[in-house]
């Protein structure tokens, strides 16, 4: 059963989730994000998230999998805040280290979700996206 924190469908194309709104990830994007798996991504001030997700929360489907993805999201939101853009994109261009410690902070709020519903934190798993090249290989230099 959701909650009445869980997203909330304000129009066939978007949901609201903690005052944020939440998109369907453009068909462009596939190559990068499959849309079948869980994926997210933060643009703007908007959180846009794979087809399977977006479809998840349309249908009220319960999945503490996709809420946590949102977690982490937020925490990638709240940082960018905290930057100016351009700093912030050439930080994030430029340092492996900056890059990685962004994903650990948001991966921080993940394991928290999860932990509260009881549910481990994927390590292996993250540990290989990490690694991909999706995020730049950064894992791999330390
Ligand atoms: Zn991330």
């Amino acid at each position: 059963m959701l909650t009445a924190t869980d997203p909330v469908l304000v129009t066939p194309k978007y949901l609201i989730y903690e005052g944020i709104t939440i998109r369907k990830m453009p068909w462009f994007l596939w190559f990068a994000f499959n849309p079948k798996k869980r994926c997210a991504m933060v643009y703007n001030s908007q959180i846009y998230v794979s087809p399977k997700i977006f479809d998840f929360f349309r249908d009220r489907v319960q999945d503490y999998l996709s809420i946590a993805l949102l977690q982490h999201e937020i925490v990638h939101l709240e940082r960018k805040k905290q930057f100016s853009q351009l700093k912030r994109r050439w930080e994030y261009w430029s340092s492996a280290k900056f890059r990685l410690k962004e994903e650990l902070l948001a991966d921080e709020a993940t394991m928290r979700y999860l932990k509260e519903q009881k549910l481990s934190f994927p390590i292996e798993k993250r540990a290989k996206k990490l690694s991909s090249a999706l995020y730049l290989r950064f894992a791999n230099k330390y």
